[in-house]
């Protein structure tokens, strides 16, 4: 890492440069009294800040947009969407604003971002706000979806306004300030191809290109590879939401960037016992963005992808069709290859074996039948190849079934003739045993937002950013909610 801490974000403004008509200008609204909740100091680090001179007033000035910082070009970016499968042709920056792109300590652009930074030419009716509560939410979620090597934009810091938010009640008000590789959504296109054409379609290609798939700058069938690339990264992720059971609960066409991060951490929950019907959002009453749902609704969103880039992918439109539809076929195997190959990490096993499907999805029965906590299963699963099977058959109500999967899946393990505590020390090392428990976030938010303790919050955050590594005293946050929380719901208005 260069040794580069300063005071001035290294901006370059591509978006801002290349994509003329594809945002507005934006200015932050006026934090009366602002007032830094949480500071990613690693975060930071990596963008080359010093991470006390962010905490200082003047760096609070600048993450509550109070003060754009010199270099910045704030703007509202344009996007549309399909929600709930119906679209929206102008939805974009409502609330947030884009404040530049900063050149990391690796090199990398990064998208500096405020979200709840005031109404802008986007708000439609909002108030442009953001409460204290769902903006620590994002940073808590993303923290954690980080620590677990899930792709996704990451909180730089929540900054309290000192600005009343109406929403049922008068909550206070926030700013979170986000990193992203990118904020080019799937509706980024559908804004481009709705609004302008074809040839600012090719815009926001080119400049998708340039910022996540830069090996494809220079080939001649460039715009099919872009969709190739958004099938394999957006299966990546999905497949990875998969593996630890997160519910991202509003897939949303805005809500899913074209460089494979998760965004938009809106009514998003991990699950606790394993069901694919899982849903926590109060507003999706189908179950459209159930757990079990979230691989097909990626397939529909990246159809909404393909629609607009078909003019660019051949000039014969049935051709052009006929390649997007080849590339689509592609998500599967990227999913499959990912899914299982994390399932059997998950389970211990090393190499391949035709029965491994089948084995997976039996003991994905078993957990649903039963209604067994997924997160603690699988990580109780390791200390099983020890020959302690105890641990993990507690968690099964009525286990016949489950010791019937589990002579299976030993005599898978211990046919690699691996070494156990070598095989259940991999195991551990994909397993959490920590994720943001609801009832724990829930705890968590509450403390901060009405008696201002961050308390609860910072040591939630200490577990979830450690997922894999247990530590003594913690089992308070390896546990599932008890019986008297309930049925867990989340809530739109953040
Ligand atoms: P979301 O569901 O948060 O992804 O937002 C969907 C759309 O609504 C985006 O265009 C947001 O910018 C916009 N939006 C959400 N909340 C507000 C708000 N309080 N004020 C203005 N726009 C908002
Ligand atoms: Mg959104």
């Amino acid at each position: 890492m260069e040794a580069r801490c300063a005071t001035e974000f290294a901006f370059d403004n591509s978006f801002a440069r290349d994509l003329v008509g594809m945002y507005e200008p934006a200015v932050a609204a006026t934090a009366p009294t602002p007032n830094a909740l949480l500071i990613n100091e690693s975060l930071a680090l990596e963008l080359g800040i010093d991470a006390s001179w962010l905490a200082s007033p003047e760096g609070v000035d600048v993450l509550v947009g109070n003060v754009a910082p010199a270099g910045a070009e704030p703007l509202a970016q344009a996007y549309s969407g399909h929600q709930f499968g119906g679209f929206s042709p102008r939805l974009g920056d409502g609330r947030a604003l884009l404040v530049g792109e900063v050149i990391d300590v690796f090199g990398r652009r990064r998208d500096l971002h405020l979200k709840g930074s005031g109404r802008t030419s986007f708000a439609r009716g909002g108030d442009g706000k953001a409460a204290v509560g769902p903006m620590l939410r994002e940073y808590v979620m993303g923290e954690a979806m980080h620590a677990l090597g899930i792709p996704t934009t990451r909180a730089l810091a929540v900054v309290a306004t000192g600005d009343p938010v109406r929403r049922e009640t008068v909550l206070p008000g926030a700013v979170l300030a986000r990193v992203a590789a990118s904020h080019l959504r799937v509706g980024t296109f559908q804004f481009a191809a709705a609004h302008h054409g074809t040839g600012m379609v090719q815009r926001v290609a080119d400049h998708a290109i340039a910022r996540h798939f830069p090996y494809l700058a220079e080939q001649p069938d460039r715009y099919l590879g872009l969709l190739q690339e958004v099938v394999r990264v957006q299966a990546e992720l999905v497949a990875s939401w998969m593996l630890v059971g997160f519910v991202h609960g509003v897939m949303n066409t805005d809500n899913m960037t074209l460089s494979g991060e998760t965004i938009d951490y809106g009514p998003c929950a991990f699950m606790d016992q394993f069901d694919p019907a899982t849903v926590f959002s109060s507003i999706d009453h189908g179950g459209r963005y159930a757990y079990g749902n979230q691989p097909s609704i990626v397939q529909w969103n990246l159809a909404r992808l393909a629609e607009p880039l078909l003019p660019l992918i051949h000039d014969d439109s049935e051709r052009s069709i006929e390649l997007a539809t080849t590339a689509m076929r592609g998500f599967a195997d990227r999913f499959d290859a990912r899914w299982l190959g994390g399932m059997r990490s998950k389970l211990g096993v090393a190499g391949a074996d035709s029965g491994d499907p089948a084995l997976v999805n039996d003991l994905l029965a078993v957990l649903h039948d039963q209604r067994v906590d997924h997160t603690r299963f699988f990580r109780r699963l390791s200390s099983a190849v020890a020959g302690d099977l105890a641990a993990v058959a507690a968690l099964v109500p009525e286990p016949t079934s489950f010791h019937a999967w589990a002579k299976r899946w030993m005599g898978r393990v211990h046919g690699e003739g691996r070494d156990p505590a070598t095989v259940a020390a991999a195991m551990d090392a994909v397993n959490p045993v920590y994720i943001p428990r609801n009832h724990l976030v829930e705890e968590a938010l509450a403390a901060a937002s009405t008696a201002g303790d961050l308390t609860p919050l910072r040591q939630l955050l200490d577990a979830v950013t450690q997922p894999f590594h247990e530590r003594r005293g913690g089992e308070r946050y390896a546990e599932p909610a008890p019986a008297s929380f309930g049925r867990f719901q989340t809530y739109c208005g953040t």
